[in-house]
């Protein structure tokens, strides 16, 4: 067993983006070397690290690369070809997390149907692979209904309302006429979510949950932690470790809730990696989501997830991160940028975790 991981080893990133970026600046905090595996050249994690393989996921040579250079492997998106982790199992390389808990999270009848069996909660849902089944799907679950492809939705793309089961048919082709879910409307009263973490020996961490709130479908603000009763943190605590344990999963996930009113929690969605409303931690813990997760997937002890700040963090997104002169002035104001060479509308460039005192 080659854990736990000894300063110097090598972990693998399979993605160059800012949740890359940030898992390894935690990584060299810690004494590692970073590997990073990503299509695009001059990524922001890329540029942090130690080894940069510029190439696809699906790339053969690239990830013989990767699983040479590499202690251990673990991801900063969902979306990964599952060809891909197994091709890098093949090659004996570590995973994590695993195969299984990236399946899961790829699909969102999967992802549902885990759930459930695993004893949480989630909103009904049906699945429909044609646009006859579309309307008996709506037809079941009764219009409104939200459509949403099963694999590869984020941020709100890839997902229509349907007023009436009769739209059924065009929603589904409107969405590429892929397979799709259909789910029940939530009458949430609040969004909130819980970054967790566990280890290889099975322990489990839990930070305090966070209250997010949503602009056009992105993320625009985490505030942490969110006011919950006793009743809440208690159903948290349980998806946590029914989530967790039911995957065999080891690493930082993002559990997305939607508490309605009466203060029952439904599961939207996992993240099987670190998250953006996770962002936080970094200025409001003292082992912040990333460093959780590197110490995770290297086998190390797990560290204190209690929150000694109370936290807003607000996403910079497009040109709002050309204001960091002025951000960078503010004391309160911890800033983050991800290095990204072109500011677009509505790109996540950055983040700011503003700070106040808990209480
Ligand atoms: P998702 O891509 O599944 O994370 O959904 C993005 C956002 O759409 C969520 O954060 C919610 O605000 C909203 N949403 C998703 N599913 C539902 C649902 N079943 N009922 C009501 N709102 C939803």
């Amino acid at each position: 067993m080659p854990f736990p991981l000894p300063p110097g080893s090598t972990i693998g990133i399979l993605g160059g983006g800012q949740l890359g970026r940030m898992l390894a600046l935690a990584a060299a905090r810690l004494g590692f070397d970073v590997a990073i595996l990503e299509p695009e050249p001059d990524a922001p994690a890329a540029r942090v690290a130690a080894h940069a393989v510029v190439g696809g996921y699906d790339d053969p040579a690239a990830l013989a690369d990767l699983a040479r250079l590499a202690d251990v492997v673990t991801v900063e998106f969902e979306n990964v070809p599952a060809a891909a982790v197994a091709r890098l199992v093949e090659l004996g390389a570590q995973v994590a997390p695993g195969e299984r808990a990236l399946a899961v999270a790829q699909d969102r009848v999967d992802e549902k149907t885990f759930l459930n069996a695993a004893g949480v909660a989630t909103v009904d849902f049906a699945a429909a692979e044609t646009a006859a089944e579309a309307i008996e799907a709506v037809t079941r679950i009764g219009a409104p209904a939200l459509m949403k492809t099963r694999r590869e939705g984020y941020d709100g793309k890839g997902q229509r309302w349907v007023e009436h089961a009769a739209d059924a048919g065009k929603v589904f082709e409107a969405l590429g006429g892929v397979p799709v879910i259909v789910e029940a409307p939530a009458d949430f009263v609040r969004e909130l979510s819980v970054i967790a973490a566990r280890g290889r020996d099975g322990g489990v961490v839990i930070y305090p949950p966070g209250e997010n709130h949503h602009e056009n479908g992105v993320l625009r603000r985490t505030h942490a932690p969110a006011e919950v009763g006793a009743e809440v943190a208690g159903q948290i605590e349980r998806i946590a470790h029914q989530v967790l344990n039911g995957l065999d999963y080891v690493g930082v996930i993002g559990i997305e809730l939607f508490e309605l009113q009466g203060g029952r929690l439904l599961v939207n969605e996992l993240a099987p990696r670190v998250h953006n409303t996770g962002h936080w931690t970094q200025d409001g813990c003292e082992v912040d989501q990333f460093e959780q997760h590197i110490r995770a997937v290297a086998g190390w002890p797990l560290g204190p997830t209690h929150a000694h700040a109370r936290v807003e963090m607000t996403n910079l997104l497009g040109d709002e991160a050309a204001a960091w002169a002025r951000l960078a002035a503010e004391p309160e104001t911890r800033l983050h940028l991800y290095g990204k060479r072109e500011m677009k509308a509505g790109r996540k460039m950055g983040h700011v975790n503003r700070l106040h005192p808990l209480g």
